[in-house]
């Protein structure tokens, strides 16, 4: 189809294969994953606990290597031995942890949000302005100048996400980012999500999340992709969720979900 329009066919933001991988104390926390994500999909990944979910994440930046397969973002190799390479990939894929104080440690939130851009060269009213616009991003520009400590848990993981979109991710990762939200916290966060034009690999429990921000979900189970669907499409076969622990919440109705 892209050939028909003459555009150059796109990379994928994230391109891994046949990864595998065991911990030095010999468990095997991944038996050969494969896994495409196109430039803009936002993607669930959903997996009971174990089920390697953070082995996979922590190998997209590089945390984690050694084992078998590749991992490329934006079709760069993911190449642990090759530091300029490895800064380019961490520049590419956005971690958003789950707890936002492991990535807020500045004394105003404006400096958090240029600590990573400025570790790359950027300075002055570039750096200002990236510093502006990831934080508009969020809706979070009226608390630049605060301490981080001094936000509400829901602000503070809005802050960790704009500190991600100042690097002009390839990808941004999100682990838990409904955990511990209040419903009107979760929602804005939801909407803000929305609202990104980037590519998105979800790591969550919450499946009503994945409903409403994630067209695909992925099922990591015992280290393999058990199933790679559509979000509606997972979440309507409740064999699947059941064999791999997977719950929706009471009263939840997944063909409500969006096709
Ligand atoms: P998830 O994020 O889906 O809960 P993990 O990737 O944390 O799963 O874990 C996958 C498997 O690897 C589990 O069996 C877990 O016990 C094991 N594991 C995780 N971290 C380590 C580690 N540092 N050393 C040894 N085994 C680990």
């Amino acid at each position: 189809m892209t050939a028909d329009l003459g555009e150059a066919p796109t990379v994928p933001s994230l391109d891994v294969r046949g990864l595998a991988y065991a911990y030095p104390d010999g468990t095997q926390a991944l038996y050969g994953v494969d896994l495409t994500i196109d430039r803009g999909e936002r993607v669930a990944l959903l997996g009971p606990n174990g089920a390697g979910k953070t082995t996979l994440v922590l190998h997209l930046n590089g945390i984690l290597h050694g084992g078998l397969g590749e991992v490329r973002v934006g079709g760069l190799a993911v190449d642990p031995k090759d530091k300029r390479t490895l800064r380019e990939i961490r520049r590419r894929v956005g971690i958003v942890f789950q707890d936002p104080d492991d990535q807020l440690f500045m004394p105003t939130v404006r400096e958090d949000v240029a600590f990573g851009p400025a570790n790359l060269g950027i300075r002055g009213a570039e750096l200002d302005l990236r510093v502006r616009d990831a934080l508009d991003r969020v809706g979070m520009l009226a608390v630049a100048d605060r301490p981080p400590q001094h936000l509400s848990f829901g602000q503070r993981r809005r802050v960790a996400v704009a500190t991600v979109l100042a690097m002009e991710p390839e990808i941004l990762v999100l682990d838990e980012p409904s955990s511990n939200l209040d419903p009107a916290s979760r929602r804005e966060l939801a909407e803000i999500l929305l609202s990104l034009d980037v590519t998105v690999l979800m790591v969550t429990h919450d499946l009503p999340y994945a409903a409403e921000l994630c067209p695909r979900s992925v099922i990591l189970s015992g280290g393999v992709i058990a199933a790679d669907a559509s979000t509606r499409d997972v979440l309507m076969d409740g064999d699947l969720l059941t064999s791999h622990r997977l719950e929706l919440p009471f009263g939840f109705d997944p063909a409500a979900t969006a096709r």
